[in-house]
């Protein structure tokens, strides 16, 4: 496997727990939109931890782009990349797999699980493709979303933000489940992209299916 030791160009917040880093784009590295690549910090102990984060800039700009959400906490990877900052260095693999375009469709994301879309929804925007594109994005409360301005002005009225403990007395869940999906799809007969937790993506693939979705037309990171 190939391995590039790469400089931290920026690296800032963009909301309060979610860090946009830029670093060199590797001479002749190329990823497909909705790719991620392994990733670690070229530093002693955190040289063999690499952890799968997504690409989400434009494929032809000359820097690599991500939004990595901060698990101060877990006192793993993100933690110390909450702490990384311009003129580290991290090192990266090829790029993978995970979610690709196949064509018009409602989108659905849990959190961080937006990434890849991100990365779609600026290709076809910059390509003038982005029609028939729909993103259902679920986030905790408002303040969590990530690039919100970004997708509602590239989606317009296809820009859906689901909150599953905002303005509900007592933090009551309101999770994306049968009857809220209903009002947010009329036509189940479509193609569906699916990105979050696992356990978001096995609720929300279940739910579709059970809506009438083909499990052909369910598009996700498996
Ligand atoms: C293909 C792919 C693409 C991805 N792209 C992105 C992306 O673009 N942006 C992004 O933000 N994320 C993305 N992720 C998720 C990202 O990889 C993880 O959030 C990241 O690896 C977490 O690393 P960490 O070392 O901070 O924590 P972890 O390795 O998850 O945790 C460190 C330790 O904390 C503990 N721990 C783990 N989970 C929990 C928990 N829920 N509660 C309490 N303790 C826990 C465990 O003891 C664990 O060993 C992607 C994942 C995949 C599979």
């Amino acid at each position: 496997m190939t391995k590039h030791v790469v400089k931290v160009l920026e690296a800032q917040y963009i909301t309060h727990d979610v860090k946009q880093f830029r670093i060199e784009k590797p001479a002749g590295y190329n990823f497909v939109p909705g790719q991620a690549t392994d990733v670690a910090l070229n530093k002693k102990d955190w040289d063999g931890n690499f952890h799968p984060f997504t690409f989400t800039c434009l494929t032809k700009q000359d820097y690599l782009e991500f939004m990595i959400r901060i698990y101060n906490s877990r006192h793993g990877l993100t933690e110390q990349l909450g702490r990384t900052n311009a003129g580290a260095e991290l090192i990266i693999q090829e790029p993978f797999g995970a979610i690709q375009y196949k064509g018009p469709g409602v989108f659905i994301a849990g959190g961080s699980g937006v990434t890849p879309f991100i990365s779609i929804f600026r290709d076809l925007h910059h390509k003038k493709l982005l029609r028939g594109c729909r993103l259902i994005y679920s986030n905790y409360t408002a303040q969590d979303v990530i690039c919100g301005q970004e997708l509602s002005d590239m989606l317009k009225e296809d820009f859906v933000a689901h909150y599953t403990r905002e303005g509900v007395i007592g933090f009551l869940e309101r999770r994306l489940n049968h009857d809220l999906l209903v009002q947010y799809i009329a036509d189940f007969s479509q193609r569906f992209y699916i990105c979050g937790s696992d356990s978001f993506v096995k609720d929300i693939s279940q739910v579709l299916l059970e809506l009438g979705a083909a499990s052909d037309a369910l598009v996700i990171d498996k």
